[in-house]
Order: C-alpha cells, then sequence, then structure tokens
C-alpha cells in the first residue's frame, strides 16, 4: 500500500553505522517528506483502533528519540495523549526504569511514574523493533505504572533478529519486516 510504497522508496540503508556490521535503516529522507510521513503516521495510527476505526487507546507512547517524532502525531490521529519514554537521566521528575541490551549496547530508559494512569490502554511506537529489547524494557515501563500496553506499532521489523519472540504476547504492527 502507500505506506510500504514510501517506506522502500525513503528509507535508506547505511552500512557499518552505528558500528561495523550494523546495517541502519535512516528514516530522515522519510520524515522529509510530506506524502510518506502522512502515510506511514496513518498506517501506524491503525493499530490504535479496533475493526470500526475506533480509537482503542488512551496513550501512545513513543521510545526516545525516533519514537518521539512519529509517536506525537499517532497521538494526535487517535486523539489520545502522547507520553515520551526517554534515556537515563533526561526526565525531570520521578521515573520508573528499566535496562536492558540493545542490538548494539546496553541502555536504560525511563517513564515518569504519574506519565500512564492505572488502567489506561496504550499503544507503543517506534521506528525499527530489532532485537525487541526497547519495545519490552517500554512495555515495563508502562505496566509498573499500573497501565496496560494493548499493540505495538514500528515502520520497520528486522525479522532476522526475531524481536517478536522478546516482546511476546503482545501484537506487534509492522509496516515492513525486512
Ligand atoms: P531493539 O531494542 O534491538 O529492538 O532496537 C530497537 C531500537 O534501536 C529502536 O529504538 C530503534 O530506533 C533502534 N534501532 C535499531 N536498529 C536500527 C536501525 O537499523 N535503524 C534505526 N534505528 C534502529
Amino acid at each position: 500500500q502507500v505506506a510500504r510504497e514510501a517506506l522502500d522508496r525513503l528509507v535508506v540503508d547505511v552500512p557499518d553505522f552505528p558500528e561495523p556490521g550494523v546495517v541502519f535503516k535512516d528514516i530522515t529522507p522519510l520524515l522529509a517528506d510530506h506524502d510518506g510521513l502522512t502515510a506511514v503516521v496513518q498506517a501506524l495510527a491503525d493499530a490504535g483502533r479496533d475493526a470500526d476505526g475506533a480509537t482503542v487507546v488512551d496513550k501512545v507512547v513513543g521510545m526516545e528519540a525516533r519514537g518521539f517524532i512519529l509517536g506525537a502525531p499517532v497521538a494526535l490521529a487517535l486523539g489520545a495523549g502522547f507520553v515520551p519514554v526517554r534515556k537515563a537521566g533526561k526526565l525531570p521528575r520521578e521515573a520508573h526504569a528499566v535496562s536492558y541490551a540493545l542490538e548494539y549496547g546496553e541502555a536504560t530508559l525511563e517513564l515518569h511514574r504519574d506519565a500512564i494512569a492505572p488502567g489506561e490502554r496504550v499503544l507503543l511506537v517506534d521506528d525499527v523493533l530489532a532485537t525487541g529489547g526497547t519495545v519490552k524494557a517500554a512495555g515495563e515501563l508502562v505496566a509498573a505504572c499500573g497501565g496496560t500496553p494493548v499493540a505495538v506499532a514500528v515502520l520497520m521489523e528486522l525479522g532476522f533478529l526475531d524481536g517478536r519472540a522478546v516482546v511476546g504476547d503482545l501484537p506487534v504492527h509492522s509496516l515492513a519486516v525486512i
């Protein structure tokens, strides 16, 4: 469909970034293209709707940093609020923290304790699902607040890394499996 075509045309493969052996998916040309950006935001937002098109989430959580860029317009499209999951030490108030392994390196993610109210339903948004560690950590942070992650929406899923297995039961909506 339109979103898939935009991904194929506008995402650039960068070999050996940020380190040798990694092929980095650069989405900045996609973000710079109005039609492409519109198509992928609409497609990601569908992950937060039921079959009748009604929004089924209260909050969209985006993971630093590209999850911010995609998650905020997805939240607006759904009539939901946006909540950032940030890298360690960036949030100014009391936060939950989870450490996890990345495709390259290790990281800690944090979420303000009061950012998700108990019982709220949450859509997790990011650009790439690789090993699944980032999405798993974000889901754990939402759960620590008392919220319920209901789905994951990503532009691209690196199928050979089998991140879905790490994410577990949460439905993963990826616009492209690579
Ligand atoms: P994971 O935790 O291994 O699933 O890695 C996913 C996180 O790393 C996401 O936040 C992505 O933004 C980032 N990431 C991993 N690989 C790539 C890539 O090839 N392009 C852009 N971001 C990537």
